[in-house]
């Protein structure tokens, strides 16, 4: 059985005040059904993961470098995050294939030195809005899935992020049958490489505009296994329902 997730992605959200929120969250919490995991800034990893120590809520990275060390002024290795208390990072997400440049190769090799490092990378996939009204949803998703996700991938070290690009703080949400095709097809997809037993334990979450009102509609589509969440992750009282509708 896979084990739902509930990710939230502060982006660059969040000094310290932001603490109270996650501190909000862990007693909203106590035994929650699902895991649930916050990835906020950099520079506030280390207090996140102080302040939810022996908690249900675990905390993660946003990225982290291909490297392991050296130099790469302004960038935060994976074992960097480890060392801080992180124990996932999201890698590949459209902002920073956008604003940085990162390809699938980057993707894949940053995951590749997460894993080894013992970080779980958590690798996002989406269309744009152009890619989706030509019909290459599919043949773009694969692309990205099967150029981001390293060989030494398990259940335990990957989780996907399918989040369309134009569904990202647009408040614009693909219906069910959408989500559902595309996780149906990264769940074959990961199957036929890796074969039934990883294929079967990758989780699948999907992103975009993810709110509590719309969550348990999603939460019900085969495959997918939870949610990463932007907006709607900033504060414990928007995303305790999301939490709860796991
Ligand atoms: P929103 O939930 O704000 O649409 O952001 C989704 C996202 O990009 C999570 O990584």
């Amino acid at each position: 059985m896979r084990r739902k997730l509930a990710a939230g992605n502060w982006k660059m959200n969040g000094t310290g005040g932001a603490l109270a929120e996650l501190d909000a969250l862990v007693k909203a919490h106590p035994a929650p059904g699902c895991e649930i995991l916050i990835c906020p800034p950099a520079p506030l990893i280390h207090r996140a993961a102080q302040t939810t120590q022996g908690t249900a809520v675990a905390i993660g990275g946003q990225d982290s470098h291909a490297e392991t060390s050296g130099a790469h002024t302004g960038d935060t290795s994976a074992g960097m995050l480890l060392d801080a208390g992180a124990r996932y990072v999201i890698l590949g997400h459209s902002e920073r294939r956008a604003d940085h440049g990162e390809t699938s190769e980057t993707v894949r090799a940053k995951a590749r030195t997460a894993m080894q490092v013992g970080l779980a990378a958590i690798v996002c996939l989406g269309e744009t809005l152009a890619q989706r009204e030509a019909a290459n949803t599919l043949d773009i998703i694969g692309g990205q899935l099967s150029g981001s996700v390293p060989d030494l991938a398990t259940g335990e070290n990957l989780v996907i992020a399918y989040e369309p690009v134009w569904a990202i703080g647009t408040g614009k949400v693909p219906t069910t049958a959408q989500i559902g095709e595309v996780h149906d097809f990264l769940r074959a997809r990961l199957e036929a490489r890796f074969g039934a037993g990883v294929g079967r334990s990758v989780r699948l979450l999907y992103g975009g505009s993810v709110k509590g009102d719309n969550a348990a509609e999603i939460f019900a589509v085969p495959n997918v296994d939870g949610a990463l969440v932007g907006g709607a992750s900033l504060t414990a009282a928007d995303f305790s329902p999301i939490v709860a509708a796991l």
